[in-house]
């Protein structure tokens, strides 16, 4: 461009052959050359300047879901900037426990295992909305995201941040531990959207890449719901890319089970890969019902 500019002005000063215009061009085109400049600054001006303003609207530090007069609309939209996430912990990541039914109870995020001390990373940057003790979750740290996702990092032994600062992506946090409700040290990380947990491996792998699963995904209740999973395994994830792809995933599949001998609850469900939740609900019976070879269990996926 500027090679461009320089080469036209030079051809215009040798066609007037006039000193004073020829410094008037050379003013011109230093101007110009700000001009091309600037403009290629403002293109590549830092995104802080576009963000939106997280603080602006349910900034509670006094409770943990300040959103819930709020209703959502399903499915959500999650859109990320970038494919990875920073490790919240700073080693090889074992999940104990994860997001669904435990113990007849929703357990509402993982479990990953540390030792007490361990230090505790923000996953992206954003804003700490609380740092404070709660019941269960002991001392906890819960960051808002730009993307409008908060996560919680709970149990720990020690903080490293205080309400409203302002943190990068892979800030320190604070120290791993057991306060609260837990047994045995290890973080429970959970994340939020608007008030609402989502199941985190459904946006992340918890490898050694820390991988977000897609740039935008899409969040169907089932995602945020812990009846539909099992905290001993994994449910099987297949990230929803489009709107259409998540309204289409809510058209349920029904099939019919047939009860074998040595049949449980427990066995159907796992060999279907539904909850006994799920099971209990479709086919309105109890938990703990007698099952009788031979009856008929609607499945529904
Ligand atoms: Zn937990």
């Amino acid at each position: 461009m500027k090679f461009l500019i320089t080469g036209f002005l030079f051809l215009v000063s040798i066609s007037t052959f006039s000193q004073g215009r020829l410094n008037d061009i050379l003013k011109a085109s230093k101007a110009i050359e700000l001009i091309v400049k600037d403009s290629i600054v403002s293109d590549t001006l830092p995104e802080v300047s576009v963000r939106p303003d997280i603080k602006a609207e349910y900034w509670d530090q006094t409770v943990y879901n300040p959103y819930k007069e709020l209703k959502l609309q399903f499915p959500l939209q999650i859109q990320f900037k970038d494919s990875t996430y920073f490790s919240p912990i700073g080693k090889h990541k074992v999940v104990t426990s994860r997001y669904g039914w435990r113990w007849g109870r929703p357990h509402r995020g993982i479990d990953i295992d540390l030792i007490t001390g361990d230090s505790i990373f923000a996953m992206f940057d954003g804003v700490v909305r609380m740092a404070r003790y709660t019941s269960g979750h002991g001392r906890t740290v819960v960051v808002r995201h730009y993307n409008g996702l908060e996560t919680v990092y709970a149990h720990l032994s020690r903080y490293g941040v205080k309400e409203n600062d302002t943190v990068p992506k892979g800030a320190y946090l604070g120290k791993g531990g057991v306060s609260g409700n837990a047994r045995g040290s290890h973080l429970h990380l959970a994340v939020n959207y608007k008030g609402v947990s989502i199941n985190p491996e459904y946006l992340f792998k918890f490898n050694d890449n820390n991988t977000i699963r897609a740039k935008e995904l899409w969040v169907t209740k089932k995602w945020t719901q812990p009846a539909f999973h099992n905290s001993r395994r994994q449910s099987n994830i297949k990230p929803l890319l489009t709107e259409e792809e998540a309204l289409a995933s809510l058209i349920k599949q029904r099939s019919i089970y047939i009860v074998r001998p040595g049949d449980t609850l427990s066995r159907i469900s796992r060999n279907n890969n539904v909850t006994i939740a799920s099971i209990c609900e479709v086919n309105h019976i109890r938990r703990n019902a007698v099952i009788r070879i031979g009856q008929k269990l609607l499945i529904e996926k």
